[in-house]
């Protein structure tokens, strides 16, 4: 890991709110009154604002905001060759989403991320981070209707998504994450995720990271120790920190990003609670190891509330580090 960026950097785990322009532009485009190009040019503007917010905030290591995807997994499903994209499909409850379906053999035309993260990279003098979705999650996420097992539907798309990442480091990426929200639902697949994180990773010389959502993490870990990455970004606040119970009797071997601040509620974390969970977790885990990050994408909350918990996010860890 990188030591020049200082003790307990900052980031986010990637998404961010989408501007209202930007919900009404790709609706428009739906119904015929705008073009592409004229949603990429709001996508970019959303960008450019995201990326000037992260800087005023203060935070380290900063991202694109994903404003030209929709959905973590349809939208590389619709770039990939051998994919297409479901109707409409029930989720939990009443929430209703496309499903990424695989049809034929995979393969990667043209580059997936690599335009916006130039983008967004030019944008600011501090690391962007390159963020795409691993092969574990697009496959379990996925209709499979051309491999014979999942295992093969997943080194195969660990194939294109270890293209992705060579173009990423050339364009200049120092920090790669692979995200696999999906790999904590089945603890029997750990070692076909392991496999298939190998090929993603293979040798890349940029520090790579992975954000994985709290499942069950008991059943996953230390096992998931073994997935060749070095940051884990793990959400704590949402399981209140029992997460350092289970790190304490059996230790965290990797780097961590510490997931402080709930995504999942409107309310603005205080600053000394922030502060408490940052203390607890350099209490357990080795100081030099640890990043400092929201549970989970800020997607879901509004703009305002965004900033402003990355604001407490970015004062906590400034406080702590002036305490060291
Ligand atoms: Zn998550």
């Amino acid at each position: 890991m990188p030591n020049d960026l200082g003790l307990l950097p900052t980031t986010t785990v990637g998404s961010f709110p989408k501007p209202d322009y930007l919900k009404k532009a790709r609706s428009a485009v739906r119904k015929g009154k705008a073009t592409e190009a004229d949603l990429k040019d709001l996508q970019r503007k959303a960008t450019r604002e995201c990326v000037a917010m992260q800087e005023r905030v203060g935070l380290d290591i900063l991202v694109d905001g994903e404003f030209d995807r929709g959905d973590m997994a349809t939208f590389f499903a619709e770039k990939l060759d051998g994919m297409s994209v479901s109707g409409l499909v029930r989720s939990y409850g009443n929430r209703y989403y496309r499903k990424p379906i695989i049809k034929s053999r995979l393969g990667r035309p043209r580059p997936l991320t690599v335009e916006m993260f130039r983008f967004a990279q030019e944008l600011t003098s501090k690391p962007m981070k390159a963020i795409f979705t691993g092969p574990y999650t697009m496959v379990d996420w996925s209709f499979d209707e051309h491999y014979s097992s999942r295992r093969d539907a997943m080194l195969a798309m660990a194939e294109q998504l270890h293209a992705e990442a060579v173009e990423l480091e050339k364009a200049g990426a120092k920090f790669i994450q692979v995200d696999e929200p999906a790999i904590s639902t089945r603890p029997e697949e750990m070692d076909v995720a392991i496999e298939a994180m190998g090929i993603v990773v293979d040798g890349l010389k940029a520090t790579t990271l992975t954000h994985v959502c709290y499942g069950d993490f008991d059943k996953i870990y230390p096992k998931i120790l073994e997935l060749p990455i070095d940051i884990f970004d793990l959400e704590f606040v949402n399981s209140e920190f029992d997460l350092l119970d289970r790190i304490r009797e059996v230790p965290f071997t990797k780097g961590v990003s510490v997931g402080v601040l709930d995504v999942h509620t409107h309310k603005v974390e205080d600053t000394a609670k922030v502060e408490g969970w940052i203390r607890k977790a350099i209490g357990v885990l080795p100081i030099e190891k640890v990043w400092i990050s929201p549970d989970c994408g800020l997607k879901t909350r509004t703009e305002e509330e965004a900033e402003k918990k990355l604001e407490v996010m970015v004062a906590a860890t400034r406080a702590v580090r002036a305490s060291l």
